[in-house]
């Protein structure tokens, strides 16, 4: 349960914190254009081109969590709190922890 919730926590806050590195950038690129104006081209360019690569990053994190979930839901403990969760289960009904009422769909998605 750990590495599920430290996977889960870590990609909770990575949109955040590459929002803080982007906004940092950016202050750094405005500072750069008087100073160093080709330092700003580079800096906008790298920003660009790391854009995709750090959204890719986000739906691998994301997957990599819903797996996590489901593994964890298959062996019949709560991903969250790690409880025991009741064994029988309708797949058409999202998974309901009792203990910490956190729900999980069938894909691993919890809300
Ligand atoms: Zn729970």
């Amino acid at each position: 349960m750990l590495h599920y919730r430290i996977i889960r926590a870590f990609n909770h806050g990575y949109p955040l914190v590459m929002l803080g590195l982007y906004v940092g950038s950016l202050i750094l690129a405005m500072g750069l254009m008087f100073v160093f104006p080709p330092g700003t081209l580079l800096l906008l360019g790298l920003g660009l081109a790391s854009l995709g690569i750090v959204i890719l990053f986000a739906r691998l994190l994301e997957m990599l969590e819903h797996l996590l979930a489901r593994l964890i839901l298959r062996s019949g403990t709560c991903p969250n709190c790690g409880r025991r969760m009741q064994t029988i289960h309708d797949e058409e009904r999202p998974w309901t922890c009792e203990s910490c009422e956190r729900v999980f769909s069938a894909t691993g998605k919890s809300g």
